[in-house]
């Protein structure tokens, strides 16, 4: 029997240490390995190729992933880099969400304008997503879901046989759920990657990332690349994200718990004007979301009254969500995306992307419920002030 993802989380490595018997899997941070002898390598040479940690670290990843092996990188971007090295070739068409993660979005322009491939940049959320893959026959199409920061739910499952029917590979960014919320590979994508600096470590002292695939040849690929880019994860940093991934599946119930109440808080307050979370019935990708994923992730975003002098009021309130980037800490984060992740955009084109000044993303933590709940609507009462 498959074990439960929480056992996996846990127990994944724990007591294989040979030497002493730890109970925990030490980290070996030695850059070198001896032969033992002429032409008798070990199973490790150089920790750039092979590390015994980040190894323990990948096998962890694999399991939770349900794939055929993981390959641990030096950040998200580092993980998203190898993907398309391995992945795609001069002449190639690659497909990407318009609204992708801004530095993904940034690696797919540069390298489009080299030459390395065609980049189509479309709205994988609208219905006629899989009829516009089949029409433009992609070597590869990246997909994220929940998308950044308006919650859009792209159907991964639909995407995947239009890509297949197209022999293309889909590749989905997951670094919203973990794979606690939502495992790609097993609703049809060929490969996913994840920022680990994210969910996984969860506790916003680690860059890292991970790629997993379906098939032993393709992470092996994938992992051939890891190295010869010079991008795999360092030891100590397999360390201590793996320490982080032990309690994953419990950090997740309560970052589940807690973005659920901040929503039904957050419901009908006269101080948001829109609220965007996919777990709400109405969520235009509510249906979708109710099917491939477990739970609707913990990232809410909300557009205060008032834009954006009534967000300045908003932040003014709060004592437990910090002003900052990034998510899936156990800490609560508010991010202003006009100004923050999203500042390169020009206004316009963030207007016609549907980021209106007034937005705010959060990244609900694991702190009391209730302590969150009264700093946002005693945000929301400052910001309904300002504006009347
Ligand atoms: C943070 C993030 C990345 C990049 O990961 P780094 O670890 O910062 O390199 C990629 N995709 C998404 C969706 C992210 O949130």
């Amino acid at each position: 029997m498959e074990r439960a993802r929480q056992t996996a989380a846990v127990r994944s490595g724990i007591e294989t240490d040979a030497a002493h018997g730890a109970v925990v899997p030490p980290v070996y941070l030695s850059t070198n390995y001896s032969f033992a002898g002429l032409r008798q390598p070990r199973e490790f040479d150089y920790s750039r190729s092979g590390n015994p940690t980040r190894s323990t670290l990948a096998a962890a990843l694999a399991e939770l992933d349900g794939a055929a092996g993981a390959v641990v990188t030096s950040s998200g971007m580092g993980a998203i880099t190898a993907t398309l090295a391995a992945l795609v070739a001069p002449g190639d068409v690659v497909v990407a969400p318009h609204d992708a993660y801004g530095g993904t979005w940034r690696l797919l322009d540069a390298l489009a304008r080299k030459g390395a491939f065609v980049l189509e940049l479309l709205d994988l959320t609208a219905p006629d997503a899989a009829a516009r893959i089949a029409a433009l026959d992609p070597a590869l199409v990246w997909v994220e879901t929940p998308s950044n920061p308006l919650l859009g739910i792209t159907d991964v499952a639909a995407l995947a046989a239009a890509t297949h029917a197209a022999d293309g590979v889909l590749v989905v960014d997951n670094t919203f759920c973990s794979p606690l919320v939502q495992r790609p590979l097993a609703l049809g994508a060929d490969v996913a990657v994840q920022s680990s600096t994210k969910y996984l470590n969860g506790h916003s002292d680690v860059i890292g990332g991970v790629i997993t695939a379906a098939d032993a040849d393709l992470a092996e690929q994938l992992g051939w690349w890891a190295n010869c880019l010079g991008l795999t994860g360092s030891a100590f940093d397999s360390y201590l994200t793996l320490r982080g991934v032990r309690t994953l599946p419990v950090r997740m119930r309560q970052h589940l718990e807690n973005a659920a109440a901040v929503v039904a808080a957050l419901q009908g307050h006269p101080g948001v004007e829109r609220l965007h979370y996919p777990g709400l019935p109405d969520h235009p990708g509510h249906a979708i979301a109710a099917r491939q994923m477990e739970g609707f992730g913990a990232i809410v975003s909300l557009e205060v009254v008032g834009g954006e002098p009534g967000v300045a009021a908003f932040l003014s309130a709060l004592e437990n969500f910090s002003l900052a980037e990034s998510l899936g800490g156990v800490e609560s984060l508010v991010c202003h995306p006009g100004t923050m992740t999203h500042a390169a955009m020009p206004p316009e084109v963030q207007e016609a992307a549907g980021l209106r000044p007034g937005l705010v993303r959060l990244s609900v933590g694991i702190e009391h419920p209730d302590d969150l709940i009264a700093d946002l609507l005693a945000g929301l009462g400052r910001a309904g002030a300002a504006a009347s």
